[in-house]
């Protein structure tokens, strides 16, 4: 048995559930249990409702309602012309959005939203889509069965960001999910929405659809989870700033974190650890170019020097420096008290004897931080710099890595250098203007250049 989620882009319309039937239909042999997001923009749309709903904008969020609603009733038309299930979908698609209606009549009397009410709508993308596809499935061969996801994905009442419940879910996945899978059938179900002990509906946090596959798939003991999206997996840089970047056949978890924390985005490597941890082996796929041969995940991939770069832009450097930290101790522990205390994060850190070095984003609150820094030293800010992140989990063991990066960055300046603690990632801080250069120039050195 797998696993394949489907994210929104891989569902946005009747032409890409097409496809994703086609990709579907030729992995039926290994039994899928398919997880789908909302269509691409839908759960955007539903958190804007709201809003404007519980700001007391009746009118424009019943529009917007309207405007989904027709959305997801032209994809039942394209998809389900000739299905005899076609008014059946189309009133139950519309259940839906009376219901979102309904609410948002009752959030904009009351003037605010509880972050339970934010889950049920926030939540009725996935039922719809899961509803949708499924029977589009249907509709061309396959047998597939909608799974209300809420019966599965068991969470607490964290509501917007609920924790799974491991042991429930794998019961009620046991349950619900395995019998239909060995009967010959696909379950369809939607991500990212759960429901808590007492029924109430929960959300996962965005982008939780992935999270949901990974949960699903450990409770089942899955071969592998399939993660389809709209690139060719994880890339060895930015294709917008390298356009030779070239698609990683397989990445360690570890790296593929480290990447995550430092600009890539394809998924957040926290969604998939429970699958990961299990051993079974998570796969990036491109739904819109099926043929390719993705990004593999796993805990225990080879050791390469380096397997990617990434850069983490908006960047502000702040230095602390004393005299008389010299023979001293506490005074790292007194700086790093105060980002508590002003609640700052920090990314990347580097020291001397008598100074000390951090990143943290552009955006972070810094007026009072510095003040307080400047009772224990002396400090200077450094606005406009970036992190570039050379990850690989071999490359404190090659000298050769390490010398290569730093030729190939040149005579440009660096402001800052770190090879952090698990030793899996070279992190130097540039000027924010050297990076487009600085990392086609990496990117050439490290992965283009030809075999010596
Ligand atoms: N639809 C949800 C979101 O956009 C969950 C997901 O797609 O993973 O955040
Ligand atoms: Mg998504």
């Amino acid at each position: 048995m797998i696993i394949s989620k489907f994210g929104g882009t891989s569902v946005a319309d009747a032409a890409a559930i097409e496809r994703t039937t086609g990709i579907v239909r030729g992995r039926l042999a290994r039994r899928p249990v398919v997880v789908v997001s909302a269509l691409a923009g839908v759960t955007n749309a539903l958190l804007g409702i709201a809003r404007q709903a519980s700001e007391g904008n009746f009118i424009s969020a019943v529009s917007s309602v309207q405007a989904l609603r027709e959305r997801h009733l032209v994809e039942v038309e394209a998809l389900l012309a000739t299905s005899d299930e076609h008014n059946e979908i189309g009133a139950e698609v519309s259940v839906i959005f009376d219901e979102l209606a309904s609410l948002c009549e009752a959030l904009s009397v009351l003037g605010f939203i509880t972050p339970r009410s934010l889950d049920a709508i926030a939540g009725m993308g996935e039922r719809a889509s899961s509803m949708l596809i499924a029977a589009a499935f249907r509709a061309r061969g396959i047998d597939a069965v909608h799974v209300d996801a809420r019966k599965v994905m068991i969470t607490d009442a964290n509501f917007g960001r609920a924790e799974p419940q491991a042991d429930a879910i794998a019961i009620a996945a046991r349950r619900l999910v395995a019998p239909l899978v060995h009967d010959g059938k696909v379950p369809v179900m939607g991500g990212y929405i759960g429901s808590s002990m007492d029924g109430i509906t929960t959300t996962l946090g965005r982008g939780g659809s992935d999270y949901s596959a990974s949960l699903v798939g450990a409770a089942l003991q899955a071969e592998s989870i399939e993660i389809w999206t709209d690139v060719d997996g994880m890339l060895t840089a930015d294709p917008r700033i390298v356009p030779t970047a070239r698609p990683i056949e397989q990445i360690r978890f570890d790296e593929a974190s480290e990447l995550a924390s430092f600009g890539a985005k394809v998924l957040h490597p926290a969604t998939i650890a429970p699958a990961v941890r299990l051993g079974i082996p998570v796969w990036i796929y491109n739904s819109r170019n099926p043929g390719a041969h993705g990004t593999r995940i796993t805990f225990d991939a080879p050791r390469r020097a380096v397997t990617a770069i990434a850069a983490k832009r908006e960047t502000t450097i702040l230095r602390v420096a004393t005299g008389k930290m010299l023979f001293q101790h506490g005074f790292l522990r007194r700086v790093f008290e105060l980002f508590d205390e002003h609640a700052v994060s920090v990314d990347v850190v580097a020291t001397s004897e008598v100074s000390v070095s951090v990143t943290v984003d552009d955006s972070a609150p810094l007026d009072v931080l510095v003040g307080a820094l400047r009772q224990i030293g002396d400090v200077s800010v450094e606005r406009r710099r970036a992190i570039v992140s050379v990850v690989g989990s071999g490359i404190a063991d090659d000298a050769d890595a390490m010398g290569t990066v730093l030729r190939a960055l040149g005579h440009r300046r660096i402001n800052m250098l770190s090879l952090s603690a698990s030793a899996i990632n070279l992190t130097i801080l540039l000027d924010d203007a050297d990076v487009p250069d600085a990392m086609r120039a990496l990117h050439a050195a490290l992965f283009e250049a030809p075999a010596a």
